[in-house]
């Protein structure tokens, strides 16, 4: 049986955040048993916590927000929620001292640099696991749709891009989640955009820290990053670290198989909504 593990008190260093251009430094606290993952804004007065659950996310347009009482306090937590998961680490408390995760290169790399450099602290408590029992689906307007069905351990995940951009096209990935696969596809694969999407995000008021060193750009049939891309399926890869990371708002570790065709943050979260709204459809174990 695998245990809940914590974490020992260690920092990342500053960083700019990829939607609100604003420098952030995290510091990460050991926390309990079942406490989960907290994020707590320690600018702000009475320095809020607030849960990384899917009932806490408040906006997903380009990035994982959560918030409450109509504030959002912490935003872009998915590359970070993908590395704790990644890492097994269950419960931990981490400050933050502005709006937004720093995005770094635009991948889980340097969260799981700096965590290889740590020691896990194992708790006593055994890790729990979200068990899907039964299917359930989301599908938005356009017949984007993600699903979760029951699988007897692991989770494996199946996901379909299309983009018009030809470099990146029609890609897919279906692989069972373990170490390897992340190690090898999955840790530095980097957060991706078309450049016109840059220049509507930015007249919007996003994408203000954005730049060649912290996502993958492309304009036409051209990659704008001098070093062109990490992997062939760079950007397949990177939604499913985005998926993982937005599943770990679940509050636990997933045991089921899901199916994602050309969805997002959006999608995974109405998703776990549905999932958790009838108690038949998932047990903890
Ligand atoms: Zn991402």
């Amino acid at each position: 049986m695998t245990q809940q593990n914590t974490v020992e008190s260690f920092e990342i260093d500053n960083g700019i955040g990829l939607h609100s251009g604003k420098i952030a430094k995290l510091r990460f606290l050991p926390a309990k048993e079942d406490t989960g993952v907290v994020f707590k804004r320690v600018d702000l007065p009475s320095s809020p916590e607030i849960k990384a659950t899917f009932d806490h996310v408040v906006d997903t347009q380009n990035s994982t927000n959560l918030g409450f009482d109509g504030k959002m306090y912490v935003r872009t937590i998915e590359h970070l929620m993908c590395a704790l998961y990644m890492f097994g680490i269950d419960n931990v408390l981490i400050e933050i001292n502005n709006e937004e995760m720093p995005i770094f290169d635009g991948s889980a790399s340097k969260f799981i640099d700096v965590f290889k450099k740590q020691k896990l602290i194992q708790q006593n408590a055994p890790r729990k696991f979200l068990k899907v029992k039964k299917e359930v689906s989301f599908t938005d307007d356009k017949g984007n749709q993600v699903s979760i069905k029951p699988k007897d351990a692991g989770l494996k995940v199946n996901f379909e891009i299309n983009f018009p951009s030809p470099v990146v096209g029609h890609q897919l990935f279906s692989a069972e989640i373990n170490e390897e696969i992340f190690q090898n596809e999955l840790i530095d694969s980097r957060t991706f955009c078309e450049k016109f999407q840059v220049d509507y995000l930015k007249s919007i008021g996003l994408a203000k820290g954005g730049s060649l060193d912290n996502a993958v750009v492309l304009d036409g049939e051209t990659i704008l990053n001098p070093n062109g891309l990490r992997h062939e399926k760079e950007c397949v890869n990177h939604k499913v670290l985005d998926l993982i990371g937005d599943l770990y708002t679940s509050g636990t570790q997933v045991v089921g198989e899901i199916s994602a065709s050309k969805t997002g943050h959006f999608h995974t979260n109405q998703l776990l909504h549905k999932l958790f709204r009838d108690k038949n459809n998932y047990e903890i174990i």
